[in-house]
């Protein structure tokens, strides 16, 4: 069996990140990543629509599900520190998104693929780790080749838009993984609204605990968009979604708006339709109209276009897994209560963020958390 003095399974966002701190702080060490894809960081290909949104400015504990295991505040890293020290110059958006300048996610991983290769961290690709087994004094990894290891790193990701047996592997360590489901994902919804497929409109959405304005865009049977991908976390099956189209207007300031527009005119369709394409798409309009017997009815249904959710999309299109290993068998530093020197980084914990860098944060943070405890339990620097 070969050994090394770290093994990373997963050569994704958090995995890699972990393996370039690692060899920053201790060149010496031998750091060996095993990933099961043909390359690298795929994932991270496609964040942000291919700009990749790095991470947030605000980054708060009630952005994240499930960070109580930081007991006081979330530690501090820098981020646009850490990513300058590469090479990467981020910039932030009016809501607080970091992007870098480049908006570019394959340069952002073309950087981090030279740091991983200039550090001469190993990574071996096509590598799918099968087994895990603890002995008395190391691990012992399985795959196309055998290997020892006193510290290991799991980095495994999710099954988000992937594939993978971390979880699996993690049950095998005697950890628990708590229910999977998708997350910041599309919803289906059981009206027809195949006529405004494509159309985006900022708004608000209203659901169960949920209430915030930002962006959907409707799809051919349902919605997406940034703000339905938050909102999928807090909807099932069957529940009501309620749209507010024109959040910062009073009702009554709606009504006299379409009163005055069409009364020059007759109240028949078109009228209406002139009447409201002041304020929203016209197919939306059309809809609305279409929905309604009056204009009392056309004000309601603009602030408060009612949606029934026939379900979500699955893991094939989430961005995200809500569940993943349970936390309570993982210190602050990352490392597993149940098992010394095993460290679980990542999306593959239980942790989720909100639509916005904020799973990304997560995943560097975790590893840059990690690499630095692994360095002060295990090793001296050089
Ligand atoms: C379409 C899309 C867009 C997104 N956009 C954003 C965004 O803009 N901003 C944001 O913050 N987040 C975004 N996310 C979420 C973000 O990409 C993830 O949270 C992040 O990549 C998690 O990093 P990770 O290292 O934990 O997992 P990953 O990046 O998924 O890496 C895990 C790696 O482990 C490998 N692996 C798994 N099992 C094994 C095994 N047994 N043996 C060997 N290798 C294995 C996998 O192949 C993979 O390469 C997006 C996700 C998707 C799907």
């Amino acid at each position: 069996m070969k050994k090394r003095d770290v093994i990373i399974v997963g050569g994704g966002a958090s995995g890699i990140c972990c393996a370039i701190n690692l060899k920053r702080a201790n060149k010496n060490l031998s750091v060996t990543v095993l990933e099961q894809n043909d390359k690298i960081l795929k994932k991270l290909l496609k964040t942000g629509n291919g700009k990749c949104n790095i991470g947030n400015e605000n980054i708060t504990k009630d952005r994240y599900h499930n960070f109580d295991f930081f007991k006081e505040n979330i530690p501090s890293f820098d981020i646009k520190k850490y990513f300058l020290d590469m090479g990467i110059l981020l910039k932030k958006d009016e809501i607080g998104r970091l992007y870098p300048y480049c908006e570019s996610a394959s340069n952002v991983v073309d950087i981090l693929r030279n740091e991983a290769d200039r550090l001469k961290v190993e990574v071996i690709t096509e590598f799918t780790v099968t087994d895990i087994k603890k002995t008395k004094l190391n691990y012992e990894i399985y795959g196309k080749e055998n290997y020892q290891t006193n510290v290991l790193v799991l980095a495994c990701g999710s099954i988000a838009q992937s594939h993978t047996n971390g979880y699996e592997l993690a049950r095998n360590l005697n950890h628990t993984v708590t229910d999977l489901k998708a997350g910041l994902t599309p919803i289906k919804v059981k009206e027809d609204v195949k006529s405004l497929q494509g159309i985006r409109i900022k708004c608000r959405a209203i659901a169960n605990d949920f209430a915030r304005d930002g962006e959907i865009l409707f799809k051919e049977n349902g919605i997406s968009g940034i703000l339905s991908l938050e909102l999928s976390r807090y909807v099932s099956n069957n529940d009501k979604i309620v749209l507010d189209l024109v959040p910062n207007v009073d009702e009554k300031y709606i009504e006299n708006f379409i009163e005055n527009k069409a009364k020059s005119q007759r109240y028949d369709r078109d009228s209406l339709l002139i009447a409201l394409s002041g304020m929203l798409p016209k197919m939306l309009s059309l809809l609305i109209i279409k929905k309604s017997k009056n204009i009392e009815e056309i004000v309601k249904n603009i602030k408060n276009l009612t949606l029934t959710v026939d379900s979500l999309y699955g893991f094939n299109n989430s961005q995200i897994v809500v569940g993943g290993v349970d936390i309570k068998d993982i210190y602050s530093t990352f490392e597993s209560k149940i098992n010394n020197n095993l460290f679980i980084i990542g999306e593959m914990l239980d942790v989720d963020g909100d639509c916005g860098g904020y799973n990304l944060y997560f995943a560097w943070l975790s590893a840059y958390i990690c690499s630095n405890s692994i360095i002060k339990e295990n090793f001296t620097k050089s």
